[in-house]
């Protein structure tokens, strides 16, 4: 049956098929079809897997090759980020595998977010409510603040606040973290060093260096730099508010725009606590598993699984789980009934998964050695 063949009833009137592409006799099979589509109306669900998604990758003025050549990503020589999972305005993630590859985040959510997301999740957010990125910065990130909820609600037509993590997965000598600002330092003094060019004397420089975990609360200062390789965890919201970019240009030749007073207005001078967290070890678990942040909006945990090893991940309906893998391969076991053989979805450095809060118990196989970040809301 021809293309044609389906479509010939729907053409408007007047309009005549080229000789060549003459329509095929009156046809049966469309009656079948609109059967299957019925079917399909009524078929149960694609039952939920570990769901991992297209990368979607941005351009930086500050990016550098660091994704490509550590994570294996197919992104440019000037990719700043690589979004694993995002569902926020425009940017959706793609999932990339299984039966529901080809569906946006935001798609699958309409219909089925509290089996994606966990009912604790869904009735506190009514959406997928974390970004997750890997970040290079070979050169600096803009001088920029994030607003709290209260903020956002306040000076924005809409949205949330941004509450960020920072897991350093590769650094250097140089590689710095900007958190916060010196003691002591008033807004006026503030404002004066973004215009005389002294903004260096009044920041805290962090030296960082693989595994350390920088905690950016909204109001803080911050920025980074020095061929960083980070995870980043934040909340889902667009709002950064940059003071300065260092006196760059895009590759268009005009200056980043900057929002000065509104990244004033929702500093917080205070905020510089406790700059690097200590990870702790968690019990209960027959490997080696670390808390390294629990804050209001999500907490992040490190598992180091040995080649040949199976942990096993307890089922919590309430929230859905992702994993990022910093190093090594293995596969996610799931759906075993009874004493049926689980399914398996291979994992690989570089990669993140989602893993939905109706999938039950499953468990991680490492096939070599791998360090996984675990993080959920
Ligand atoms: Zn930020």
């Amino acid at each position: 049956m021809s293309l044609y063949a389906l479509t010939s009833k729907t053409l408007p009137t007047g309009l005549r098929f080229p000789e060549s592409l003459t329509p095929d006799p009156p046809c049966i099979a469309s009656e079948g079809l609109l059967q299957s589509c019925r079917l399909m109306k009524n078929a149960p669900p694609v039952p939920l897997y570990p769901l991992h998604f297209q990368e979607i990758y941005r351009d930086k003025v500050w990016g550098g090759d660091g994704l490509k050549t550590a994570l294996g990503k197919k992104c440019g020589a000037r990719t700043g980020e690589s979004w694993e999972i995002a569902d926020v305005g425009k940017d959706s993630s793609v999932v990339a595998n299984g039966p529901l590859k080809g569906r946006k985040l935001s798609e699958l959510l309409k219909t089925r977010a509290r089996e994606i997301m966990g009912d604790d999740v869904y009735i506190r957010h009514q959406r997928f409510p974390l970004i997750i990125k890997f970040l290079f910065a070979k050169d600096r990130l803009s001088l920029q603040v994030h607003p709290t909820d209260d903020f956002a609600r306040a000076f924005e037509p809409e949205g949330t606040g941004k509450m960020e993590a920072w897991y350093v997965i590769g650094a250097t000598p140089e590689s710095r973290i900007i958190r916060g600002v010196l003691p002591g330092t008033s807004e006026a003094e503030f404002r004066e060093s973004l215009t005389n060019g002294k903004i260096e004397d009044c920041i805290n420089k962090l030296r960082v260096k693989e595994g350390e975990v920088i905690f950016i609360p909204p109001g803080t200062v911050h920025s980074a730099y020095g061929d960083l390789l980070l995870l980043e965890v934040q909340q889902s919201s667009d709002f950064t508010y940059r003071f300065t970019d260092w006196g760059r240009t895009e590759p268009n030749g005009k200056p980043r725009e900057l929002q000065v007073e509104r990244a004033i207005k929702a500093m917080d001078l205070q905020s510089i606590g406790v700059s690097k967290l200590k990870p702790t070890r968690l019990a209960g678990f027959a490997y080696k598993r670390d808390l390294l942040i629990k804050c209001e909006k999500f907490t992040m945990e490190k598992i180091d699984l040995p080649a040949g090893k199976r942990g096993k991940e307890p089922a919590d309906p309430t929230r859905c789980k992702a994993f990022t893998v910093l190093a090594g391969r293995g596969r996610f076991l799931y759906g075993a009934v009874g004493k049926g053989r689980p399914k398996a979805e291979p994992f690989a450095k570089g990669q993140t998964f989602l893993l939905p809060a109706a999938l039950g118990e499953y468990s991680i196989h490492a096939d070599s050695g791998c360090e996984i970040i675990v993080i959920y809301p």
